[in-house]
């Protein structure tokens, strides 16, 4: 099956530069230089991954990403914005991108992403992996114990669903290892699991509103900017 990039990008020096690295991973790169064409284009063909500028002359990136996620619900979709604000936009709409940059990017990086993204999307149909461990773990004022499948903040039991205990669970016996949101989609979700990384931002986002202090200001799972998440060294 030919495998074909989209990118929507109105800024021809950077679409011609993201093409080039964008070709390495795959048979097609296809520039739409408005966000008319680009929103066609992506709901008339089909494409391994979209990737979509936030602001585009017509059609805006977030509306695109919103229509092609309400009509095909697992296309792969990297956004590109071009400032944090914009990011916070992108985030806190729920947009549905699967992962995002903010420019000024490394075309590498963005290759990078990309290649993770494609290969995410390979490995569904993989099996899921699996990752036996035991033995309790103590990270300041929680408490895991991974057996009873428990977790208690200062003593008192924390009710947590299935997804969200091997979630805190991952990250906690990793302390301060930064977790791609892809990275905690294959080894917590598992290969073969059909998510997003807009899946591992809300996990985390619930995740914290149970056990940080002040879920606005988390000192626990802490965001590692343009990269993950990570559990706090510091608590051990
Ligand atoms: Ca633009």
């Amino acid at each position: 099956m030919t495998r074909r990039i989209l990118l929507v990008e109105d800024e021809q020096d950077i679409a011609e530069l993201a093409a080039l690295h964008l070709e390495d991973l795959c048979d097609d790169v296809h520039i739409a230089n408005d966000g008319n064409d680009g929103l066609r284009l992506a709901l008339s063909q089909d494409w391994a991954l979209i990737v979509l500028d936030l602001r585009l002359p017509g059609v805006d990136g977030l509306e695109i990403c919103r229509r092609v996620r309400r009509e095909r619900q697992y296309q792969p979709i990297l956004m590109l914005t071009s400032k944090s604000s914009e990011l916070d936009r992108v985030l806190g709409l729920e947009s549905g991108a699967d992962d995002y940059l903010t420019k000024p990017f490394s075309v590498l990086e963005l290759a990078a992403r990309a290649r993770a993204i494609l290969r995410r999307v390979d490995a569904l149909r993989g099996a899921p992996v699996a990752e036996p461990d035991s033995g309790a773990i103590a990270a300041g004022p929680v408490s895991i114990d991974p057996s009873r499948r428990e977790v208690t903040l200062h003593g008192e039991s924390v009710e947590l669903t299935a997804r969200e205990f091997d979630l805190l669970e991952h990250l906690a016996r990793h302390p301060g290892r930064v977790f791609r949101r892809s990275d905690l989609l294959d080894q917590v979700w598992g290969y073969g699991h059909e998510g997003y990384e807009h899946t591992v931002n809300s996990h985390i986002n619930r995740l914290r509103a149970k056990i940080e202090p002040d879920p606005s200001h988390p000192s626990m799972i802490v965001t590692v900017w343009g990269v993950g998440y990570k559990f706090a060294a510091a608590l051990q």
